[in-house]
């Protein structure tokens, strides 16, 4: 992390709030659950954080009109939050910054394109209903890794593509969603391209939407570090 960055997320004012719920979505993937206080826009971030520990973002996975906030996230085993995030029990407090961020998600057709847990913020935006004339591209290693995968397809239907890179199954297109979109003969230039997932993945995934033709003032970018 750059220090302009520690010292915003050292600065983000936080609230007390309550557990409310947790489920294990997968292995070492939880959504919990917690109190709303305010309102938001489909596609922003909280700060949260534990113990005095310096926050860390996680987007909002549910819709504004849901009458809680849930975020979705994944242990990493040496990281200094998640795993503690993992074991807390419904009642227990964190602290939560109000909502903010800039990855906001719109009426315009677009595709919405997420690696692991960076479907959260489209999640939110589904619920919001801006999910009519988008396509949702999911890649994840594993079989179980398309979080809300029940929601998705009724929501998207034939527009949700599940790219599993180590398993195959009904429905999975076996392969990286890089390879999917490389596979694309055409890719629209005039449509938005929404990217949300680690750096590597959002960095080659805007390469071959450069290399197709699309402007790159069309693609916008959560990149989760
Ligand atoms: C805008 C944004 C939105 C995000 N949204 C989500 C989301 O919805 N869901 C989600 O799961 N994540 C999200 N993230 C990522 C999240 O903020 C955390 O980075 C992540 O959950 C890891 O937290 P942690 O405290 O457990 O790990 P950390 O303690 O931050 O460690 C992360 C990894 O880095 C390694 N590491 C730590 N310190 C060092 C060091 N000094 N040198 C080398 N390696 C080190 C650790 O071993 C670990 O593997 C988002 C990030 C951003 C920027």
């Amino acid at each position: 992390m750059d220090n302009g960055l520690t010292t915003f997320l050292k600065n983000l004012r936080l609230e007390t709030v309550t557990l409310e719920g947790k489920i294990e979505l997968g292995k070492d993937v939880y959504v919990i659950r917690l109190a709303r206080r305010q309102s938001f826009l489909p596609g922003q971030v909280v700060g949260l954080s534990l113990g005095g520990l310096p926050p860390r973002l996680y987007s909002i996975a549910s819709g504004p009109d849901d009458p809680y906030i849930e975020l979705l996230f994944n242990i990493k085993p040496d990281g200094l939050l998640t795993p503690r995030l993992a074991s807390l029990k419904p009642g227990d407090a964190l602290s939560v910054s109000a909502p903010f961020g800039a990855f906001l998600g719109d009426q315009k057709p677009a595709w919405w394109i997420a690696a692991g847990t960076g479907i959260a913020p489209y999640r939110a935006m589904m619920r919001a209903g801006l999910g009519h004339n988008k396509m949702l591209i999911h890649g994840g290693r594993t079989a179980d890794s398309f979080y809300f995968e029940n929601e998705m397809l009724s929501a998207f239907g034939e527009r949700y593509v599940r790219c599993c890179s180590q398993e195959s199954g009904p429905g999975l297109y076996s392969g990286r969603l890089t390879s999917w979109l490389k596979e694309q003969p055409q890719i629209d230039p005039t449509l938005l391209y929404y990217l949300c997932g680690s750096a590597e993945m959002v960095v080659e995934v805007r390469d071959i939407l450069i290399s197709k033709g699309v402007p790159i003032e069309h693609v916008m970018s959560e990149i989760y570090f």
